[in-house]
């Protein structure tokens, strides 16, 4: 496993990975690996990734220099990563263009701002990790109305929630310590809480 950075192999790992479903349109997903590295720099530019790095500054947890890494991942069910001690990945191979590449950002920062400012969150317990995959698709913008016009989903009354509610449970139902059963409890039994909770946003972006 070889970063963009150059940086082999993954430090340790100190709790479970929150994988982030991949549904983006198959043709899509194309980017150049050269392009997709570009396309991290930039969108560390984007206001609300900008947005999310100030407020984990803020929150006491400043990102470490070896924060993202850009990889074509051999799992291709998901778009990106994030893990406590390994940062945030963002899989080439399932971008198509830099939108993709800022809602990955986006979203595992959302993570990785709740690693920081709850205290002992554990992916492993799959209540935390619902609670956070419900604010990360949520609050990043992956359920927005053209994105899901896109996938081929699309209702005319409720589609957002029942969007952040199909990606999160895709998502928890991946973590190898959640049953199918125990990831749709998890989910609705916190949907209420963490669909409503937008921080560091006033409100949902
Ligand atoms: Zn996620």
């Amino acid at each position: 496993m070889t970063g963009a950075d150059g940086r082999s192999g993954a430090p340790e790992a100190t709790g479970a990975e929150a994988d982030t479903a991949s549904e983006l349109p198959g043709d899509s997903r194309c980017m150049p690996f050269e392009d997709c590295v570009a396309g991290v720099k930039s969108a560390l530019q984007h206001p609300t990734v900008r947005f999310m790095v100030e407020r984990m500054e803020k929150a006491g947890c400043p990102l470490p220099p070896r924060m993202f890494r850009v990889m074509n991942c051999t799992k291709l069910d998901h778009t990106g990563s994030y893990g406590t001690g390994l940062g945030i990945t963002v899989c080439c191979e399932q971008v198509g263009i830099q939108d993709d590449i800022n809602q990955i950002l986006i979203h595992e920062l959302i993570h990785a701002y709740d690693d920081c400012v709850v205290k002992n969150l554990d992916f492993k317990n799959c209540a935390h990790h619902a609670c956070s995959e419900i604010r990360a698709n949520h609050l990043s913008g992956n359920c927005h109305y053209k994105r899901e016009l896109l996938r081929g989903f699309m209702k005319i009354r409720g589609h957002e929630q029942e969007c952040v509610k199909r990606r999160a449970l895709s998502s928890v139902r991946s973590n190898p310590y959640c049953s199918e059963t125990a990831a749709k409890d998890a989910v609705e039994a916190v949907w209420n809480i963490c669909y409503n909770d937008t921080r560091p946003f006033d409100r949902a972006p």
